[in-house]
């Protein structure tokens, strides 16, 4: 033990250094990785029943550089976008994905084959909950001349940890600007059906989760049948992640879903790989 400027003992964990490290490097390295360039966004394309490509997921990878045989490496979101929501860098970090977005989307309005494609985008808790969330994402629009009912926002019931009213009250501005939101994730965390009535929302997203055993576990397939009919009554639009199979996709639109998404169609492309699928 030490003692503080104020001659109290305070118990020196060296976790706590540790830990403290870790996340001053990690700011260090998210900071150069930005300016660097480090970060790309791939596309896994949504479609509907007809299999006609309607939009695109923007998911961040991490470039880690190529390996001696020249493949290219990233590191997955799962390992570092925690990190970034626990550091705050999620804030810069979020804004580049919103910035990155609309001017691919700026990019695209050259070209008619990429007319009214949609590009969600994953929103933390953290992002939405800044004051001037909504005002950001009006200048981005602005800045690159892009409709904003090209961006959907992808949010997940964490943001249902504040204040719901405030929530509310927001989301409703951010339609109001014309942007679009959907509730990702959906039927994983705890308070799905309450809030579904009282949430401003276009889409529900069901959980990938649910659609893996689709096939195999009725109960499954009975929670999935009800979420869809649920949206349909609210008037939501309802999309399935996580599509692999076509047994799945059939269900899927017995049960009345009416888009998808999941590797049965694509996994996360490159822009590039994207590009030639929507250009041939
Ligand atoms: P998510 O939003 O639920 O995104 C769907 C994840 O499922 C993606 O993983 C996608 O690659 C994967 N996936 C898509 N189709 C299939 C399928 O058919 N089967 C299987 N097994 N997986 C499928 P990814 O890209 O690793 O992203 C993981 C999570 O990281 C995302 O989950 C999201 O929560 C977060 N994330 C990704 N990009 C961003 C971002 O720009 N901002 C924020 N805040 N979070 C992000
Ligand atoms: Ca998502
Ligand atoms: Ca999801
Ligand atoms: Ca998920």
């Amino acid at each position: 033990a030490k003692t503080d400027g104020r001659n109290r003992t305070v118990v020196f964990d060296p976790r706590m250094q540790e830990d403290l490290m870790q996340s001053q490097k990690m700011l260090q390295a998210f900071t150069h990785a930005i300016k660097n360039n480090e970060f790309e966004l791939f596309y896994q394309p949504q479609y509907n029943k007809d299999h006609q490509v309607i939009g695109v997921e923007a998911l961040i990878r991490w470039q880690k550089g190529k390996d001696l045989a020249g493949v290219e490496h990233y590191l997955s979101p799962i390992d570092f976008i925690p990190v970034a929501e626990e550091t705050g860098l999620i804030i810069p970090l979020g804004d580049w994905v919103i910035e990155q977005a609309c001017a691919q989307l700026a990019q695209w309005q050259q070209d008619p084959a990429f007319e009214n494609l949609v590009v969600s985008v994953n929103i933390s808790a953290k992002q939405l909950a800044q004051a001037d969330f909504s005002d950001k994402l009006l200048a981005a629009v602005s800045a690159y001349k892009i409709n904003s009912r090209q961006l959907k926002l992808e949010i997940t019931e964490s943001c249902l940890l504040q204040n719901v009213s405030d929530l509310i009250n927001k989301l409703l501005k951010i339609k109001e600007y014309g942007f679009k939101i959907s509730l990702d994730d959906f039927g994983t965390g705890y308070s799905s059906l309450s809030y579904l009535k009282r949430l401003p929302v276009d889409e529900i997203k069901i959980d990938r989760s649910f659609v893996r055993d689709i096939m195999t576990d009725e109960s499954d397939a009975i929670m999935v049948k009800a979420i869809i009919d649920l949206s349909r009554n609210f008037g939501l639009e309802v999309i399935a992640e996580g599509v692999e199979t076509s047994e799945q996709l059939d269900r899927l639109i017995e049960f009345g879903c009416a888009f998808f998404q999941g590797y049965y169609f694509n996994k996360p492309l490159k822009l590039s790989e994207l590009n030639n699928l929507i250009l041939t």
